[in-house]
């Protein structure tokens, strides 16, 4: 069966070769074996855990393209690392890289993995609860806050509890963008009814990254009906945005008048305590030992986004262990700065991202309609600086800030060109933040 196995592994590899670049193709892939192939699932091999969590992180969807291209939906993919990490293995378990195909569940997001501070605790403790009793304790489950903060990871684990406690449970998850197209297909090919039958007959559904279907009026609607239509048969509903729903006014009324049950709450960036047992608890999953120095250090550093946080630390301990260096403060400096840099491009998420560090809001807040007076004028301070440093329209500036009107960022620009002058904490704030990135 290992020739089977190869010839599938190579097959996929081929797809990906064409479609990412030689470099990194050669640095990730190059040297990944197929090993076996039994009951639909090829287990591949890599040098060690990391290149795995790198190609988890970065290629997950184009392998999933790949495989459903070279073999159908019916194939699963696991990864194992050979290699040993000094005298301990770094992995010896497989782990199953693509999700189920029945309820596109990935394995690895699970409540074990799920580090709880004080960021965090409440989201946590609420689908702790709604996994252990679907659709008895919080009904519907609204999980929201900025991008890489773990609403993708927790919901999941709510999937993945669920689906482990009661097998008999209809389990799916699902990103709302999948949905739009899967109801656009529906529509031309005339098939509403399968559509309708597919969501309707889940008992936990997992709606991720709902902001996807704002402005979409009519797949509002249908979507609208599908929870309604489960809450009604006491079926669980978890939906993730990137903003609360009173930002949203028409989610809103729905939710409120319809979903007396539900609780909505939210994820906030992780204070330094909790960064730092997250790189800990990760490197612990690895088997390695992060020295506490180059965890402060890490945590220190990396602070908006636990996404970024991850890759910083994946990047260290695949830089070390393709090097041989050891993991020093000193190498972690030289991966930082190439990680952190963005290649020396700013980017308007990257000012959005250090003005939230300042004022100490989330980017779901700067974007969002509430307005007391400091997150205003973080808001505002974001939008200046977009504007100044980037030059980009009002127009797509208010965009960026979740469909603001022109006006309103011409205000701000005005407010904060005024405020700098007049006072001198601020706009050394200002010039604190411009220089940070401006040196990042
Ligand atoms: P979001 O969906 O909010 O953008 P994700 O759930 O994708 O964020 O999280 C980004 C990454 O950070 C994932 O790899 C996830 O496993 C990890 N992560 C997020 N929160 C935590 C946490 N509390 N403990 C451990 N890992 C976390
Ligand atoms: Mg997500």
């Amino acid at each position: 069966m290992t020739e089977q196995a190869k010839k599938t592994w190579d097959n996929i590899l081929g797809y990906l070769k064409e479609r990412i670049n030689p470099q990194s193709f050669a640095t990730w892939f190059g040297s990944s074996r197929g090993v076996e192939l039994k009951d639909d699932v090829l287990l591949v091999e890599f040098p060690n855990g990391f290149f795995i969590d790198w190609i988890e992180e970065h290629y997950y969807s184009i392998l999933e393209e790949a495989v459903n291209q070279a073999n159908g939906e019916k194939l699963r993919l696991a990864f194992k690392a050979i290699k040993q990490q000094g005298d301990r293995p770094v992995r010896k378990k497989k782990r199953i890289i693509l999700s189920h195909a029945s309820t596109k569940l990935q394995e690895r997001y699970t409540f074990e993995t799920f580090v709880v501070g004080k960021s965090n605790e409440f989201a946590h403790a609420a689908a702790l609860a709604v996994s252990e009793a679907p659709g008895q304790a919080y009904n519907p489950l609204f999980l929201y806050g900025g991008v890489g903060l773990g609403k993708t990871h927790l919901m999941q684990a709510v999937g993945n509890f669920a689906h482990r406690q009661h097998k008999a449970l209809n389990v799916y998850y699902t990103q709302a963008e999948n949905i739009m197209t899967e109801l656009i297909e529906a529509i031309q090919k005339n098939q509403q009814m399968a559509f309708k039958k597919k969501y309707r007959t889940k008992d936990l559904l997992l709606i991720d990254d709902i902001q996807f279907l704002f402005g979409k009026e009519r797949l509002q609607e249908e979507v609208f009906h599908t929870f309604n239509y489960l809450y009604t048969q006491g079926k669980q509903i978890v939906i993730s945005s990137d903003r609360p729903p009173r930002d949203i006014p028409t989610l809103e009324e729905r939710l409120t008048s319809r979903f007396q049950g539900g609780l909505v709450v939210d994820l906030q960036p992780p204070d330094l305590e909790t960064r730092i047992a997250i790189l800990q608890k990760k490197a612990e999953m690895e088997n390695i030992r992060l020295p506490s120095n180059v965890a402060y250090y890490v945590a220190s550093r990396v602070k908006s986004n636990i996404r970024d946080l991850e890759g910083c630390l994946i990047r260290l301990l695949a830089m070390s262990s393709l090097s041989g260096e050891a993991v020093t403060e000193q190498l972690t400096e030289t991966v930082l700065k190439d990680l952190l840099n963005h290649g020396g491009k700013v980017t308007k998420e990257m000012i959005l991202r250090n003005v939230v560090d300042e004022f100490g809001f989330t980017e779901a807040e700067l974007k969002g309609r509430r307005r007391t007076q400091k997150l205003a004028l973080a808001r505002q301070t974001a939008m200046f600086l977009i504007r100044s440093l980037l030059s980009l329209s009002l127009t797509e500036i208010g965009d960026f800030f979740g469909g603001k009107d022109h006006t309103t960022v011409m205000h701000a620009i005005g407010k904060v060109e005024n405020l700098k002058k007049v006072d001198f904490e601020y706009g050394q704030k200002l010039q604190g933040i411009i220089t940070r990135i401006n040196s990042a």
